[in-house]
């Protein structure tokens, strides 16, 4: 049984958020001991959440160099931890600040480091790690030999732990903060009047660039696209995802849906979410667009044409309709 480690770093209220909790369910599904490093501003908090995970050492890298996300105080943290636990397996989420410093860390310890992992088990007696390649059109299942290895969970793959908190007993692991050129002055996100993109919701509603194009009518139809697309987000709480042709007509300085923008596109070199269902409008379905709707469950599409992509068996149900009538006509079912 091999010794384990778990990477967490805090949120700035000092909390530990969704990934790193599921990281730490994945954890604990594997046999050996479990210690938990913690980085950030200050660690007793999150500590404290997760005290009754069963975790023999808490260990902590705290101050406020490293309560900022940067690499090199990320990186010279993460050594630290992984020296002083000594773990030969050590998991992190896959969050931006973990995998900007973690490949990294690993070349220092002399360690091997995978990337997107959805999984981790034991078969045939050593541990396995999945993941997808090529843009999730093959999945593998992959062992190492090499240690530490480090591996990076991607989020929305386990359940996240939950269970009782309590006072953990936390050892401070001393880091002298390296020189840093890069300080943090502040967060600039994406231009949206809203949050669009909502990585738990049920449904994720993708928009394709028929929104923006001329109708049966002849004119286009932007505002009412926009406030039929922005009501039945709020109603249905839905997650909001574009086409590549829909995202890249803003850099085009084009009249676009103004909340949309390069964050929400799914597809070959867009995002992979994760969503129980999904429904596209006026959307075509076209292949590299399709393969970021991998972990999309169910999926319904609204186009009106009847050959598009979604009906070459992409879609489970293919609805040959006026997206702007048929969400009419859902809005007003949702009350909106
Ligand atoms: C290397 C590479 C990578 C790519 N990566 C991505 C990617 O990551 N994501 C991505 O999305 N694309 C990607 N693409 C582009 C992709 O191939 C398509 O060009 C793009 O997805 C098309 O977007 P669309 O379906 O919104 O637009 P269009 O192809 O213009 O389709 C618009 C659709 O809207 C329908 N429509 C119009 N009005 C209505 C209405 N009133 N009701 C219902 N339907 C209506 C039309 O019938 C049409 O099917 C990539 C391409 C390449 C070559």
């Amino acid at each position: 049984m091999e010794s384990k480690l778990l990477l967490a770093h805090t949120e700035p209220d000092g909390s530990l958020a969704k990934p790193a909790l599921e990281a730490l369910a994945a954890a604990l599904a594997l046999p050996g001991e479990l210690t938990v490093g913690l980085v950030g501003g200050q660690a007793g908090p999150a500590a404290n959440q997760i005290a009754g995970c069963g975790a023999v050492r808490f260990l902590a890298v705290t101050g406020a160099a490293f309560a900022e996300p940067r690499y090199s105080t990320d990186a010279a943290a993460a050594e630290a931890l992984c020296r002083a636990a000594g773990a030969a397996i050590v998991l992190a989420p896959a969050t931006s600040r973990w995998s900007r410093a973690l490949p990294g860390v690993a070349w220092r310890l002399g360690g091997r480091v995978d990337t997107h992992a959805t999984s981790v088990a034991i078969e045939n007696g050593v541990p396995t790690v999945t993941r997808w390649f090529y843009r999730q059109r093959m999945e593998a299942v992959l062992t190492r030999s090499q240690r530490p290895w480090m591996v990076l969970l991607d989020s929305g793959c386990v359940p996240a732990w939950s269970g009782p908190a309590g006072m953990a007993d936390v050892e401070t692991v001393a880091v002298e903060s390296p020189q840093t050129r890069t300080a943090v002055i502040g967060v600039r996100a994406p231009k949206t009047d809203e949050q669009t993109i909502r990585p738990d919701a049920k449904l994720l509603f993708v928009a394709g660039a028929g929104w923006t194009k001329k109708q049966a009518d002849g004119a286009v139809h932007g505002p009412e696209a926009e406030s039929l697309i922005l009501g039945f987000l709020r109603s249905a709480q839905a997650s909001l995802g574009g086409s590549k042709s829909l995202v890249d007509l803003s850099g085009e300085g084009e009249a676009v849906l103004r909340f949309m923008t390069h964050m929400n596109q799914i597809g070959q070199t867009g995002s992979t979410p994760r969503h129980a269902k999904g429904l596209s409008t006026c959307c075509h379905g076209e292949e590299p667009h399709v393969v970021g709707w991998r972990f999309v469950n169910q999926r319904r599409a609204i186009n009106l044409d009847a050959n598009c992509g979604w009906a070459r068996g992409k879609a489970d149900v293919l609805y040959v309709a006026d997206a702007f009538a048929v969400m009419r006509q859902v809005n007003q079912l949702l009350g909106g």
